[in-house]
């Protein structure tokens, strides 16, 4: 089914995966056009075959490697998707990771990725997507996680980068709110290979059911679209979703 909105042109992190994958296919059965980015090309191709076999209208993917840690990488990505698309209507900056273990098994180095690449890659995509998005009265949709309001046990660095996702909506929302909305979805578990970057088996061993058991990823894809397609009719600040009860 085609959207009813005309075609927009999106900049996504994160999407040889996961949720940025699901995002990537929905978007372009929609229509809109998606500058996808990750590091592992292999994967991005393969995800931008599945969303041409469902594109409708000018949807189409753009699979395009990036690592969010280099900002000038960043900011050339940035400028060939506006080239290439005409503009930028919507920034996805959906790339990010969790390594769990309890706070005195930690490994500084986790800590930091965690840091550099939910919290920083994140600010990194957003300075640079900002202008576009001011020119075109544009959407950031952000990819937080229930830990953005709450600190769980084995979790506390990655809950701390979560709540900084969620401050960075409420910024825009009070900053720019004349000029960019901002989203910032909240999902419960999804299943995705998000728990495999735990390295501790007996952690893995007690998360990954509840991880198996989680939302599948099109379930948060979709409230990007419903993000997207409020606009005119009221903005989606922030929204939580949780695995269903069964
Ligand atoms: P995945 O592990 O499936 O996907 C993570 C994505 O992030 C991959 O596409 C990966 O691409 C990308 N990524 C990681 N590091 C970098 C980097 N340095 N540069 C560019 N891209 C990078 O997990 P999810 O799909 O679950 O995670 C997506 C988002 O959803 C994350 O922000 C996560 O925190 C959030 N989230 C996940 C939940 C869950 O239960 N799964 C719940 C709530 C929020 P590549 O390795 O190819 O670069």
């Amino acid at each position: 089914m085609e959207s009813p909105l005309p075609s927009k042109s999106v900049f996504l992190t994160g999407a040889s995966s996961g949720i940025g994958a699901a995002i990537a296919r929905l978007l372009v059965a929609r229509g809109h056009r998606v500058w996808a980015t990750a590091r592992r090309m292999d994967m991005l191709e393969a995800v931008a075959e599945e969303a041409a076999a469902g594109a409708q209208g000018e949807g189409r993917m753009v699979p395009y490697a990036l690592d969010v840690l280099d900002p000038a990488a960043q900011q050339e990505a940035v400028a060939r998707c506006v080239a290439a698309f005409g503009g930028l209507d919507v920034a996805i900056p959906n790339a990010g990771l969790g390594v769990f273990s309890p706070m005195d098994q930690a490994d500084l180095a986790d800590w930091h990725t965690m840091v550099d690449v939910n919290v920083k890659g994140v600010l990194t995509t957003l300075h640079v997507c900002l202008p576009h998005l001011i020119e075109s009265s544009g959407l950031v949709v952000q990819i937080g996680s229930v830990a953005s309001r709450m600190v769980f046990p084995n979790s506390g660095v990655y809950c701390a980068t979560k709540h900084a996702v969620l401050a960075m909506g409420e910024a825009i929302r009070q900053d720019l709110k004349s000029q960019v909305a901002s989203t910032t979805i909240c999902p419960g578990a999804v299943d995705t290979s998000f728990i495999e970057q735990t390295r501790d088996p007996s952690l893995l061993d007690q998360y990954r059911p509840g991880f198996k058991q989680g939302m599948q990823p099109e379930f948060v894809a979709l409230q990007v679209l419903h993000a997207m397609e409020a606009r005119g009719q009221g903005v989606i600040s922030d929204i939580t979703i949780r695995p269903d009860l069964a």
